[in-house]
């Protein structure tokens, strides 16, 4: 995609503080880091969503997780890690090409205010109606 920043990135179109990339994925720093080690893994291929990313590439995405979260581990001292993903405008995703974060935790610094949400019991019959509804959805 011409215009798409991230694959400007990819094709080293714009600078990046690149981390690790290999033939499917590409590892960089986010600029806007909600935490220190905030990173953002990428496929190279072009999807704008989980809609559109072929398999093999969220499979590269993902398990390129691991190691980066092993990384965080050894190299930041990061003690926690959250793992977060968006999917569209409504969910606030700005960067319409795929892309999983990484914010580590390091030991010490203060609590990810995105980690921290209120826990309000809900509906169980409407949790259930909604639960049966996607389990139809996924057998079809
Ligand atoms: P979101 O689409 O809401 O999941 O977030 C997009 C993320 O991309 C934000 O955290 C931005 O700070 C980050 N971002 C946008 N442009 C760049 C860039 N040129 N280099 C690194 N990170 C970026
Ligand atoms: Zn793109």
């Amino acid at each position: 995609m011409e215009e798409c920043i991230f694959c400007k990135i990819v094709r080293g179109e714009i600078p990046s503080c690149k981390v690790h990339e290999d033939e499917r994925v590409f590892v960089f720093e986010d600029i806007n880091p909600l935490a220190d080690g905030h990173t953002l893994i990428i496929p190279k291929n072009h999807a704008a969503t989980i809609w559109e990313i072929t398999e093999e590439d969220l499979l590269a995405v993902h398990s390129t997780s691991k190691r980066l979260a092993e990384a965080m581990h050894q190299a930041l001292d990061a003690t926690d890690v959250a793992c977060v993903q968006l999917n569209g405008k409504g969910v606030n995703q700005i960067v319409p090409h795929y892309h999983l974060h990484l914010i580590p935790r390091i030991k010490g610094a203060p609590e990810i205010d995105l980690t921290k949400w209120e826990l309000k019991p809900g509906d169980m019959d409407r949790i259930q109606e909604i639960g049966d509804k996607l389990s139809a959805a996924m057998k079809a």
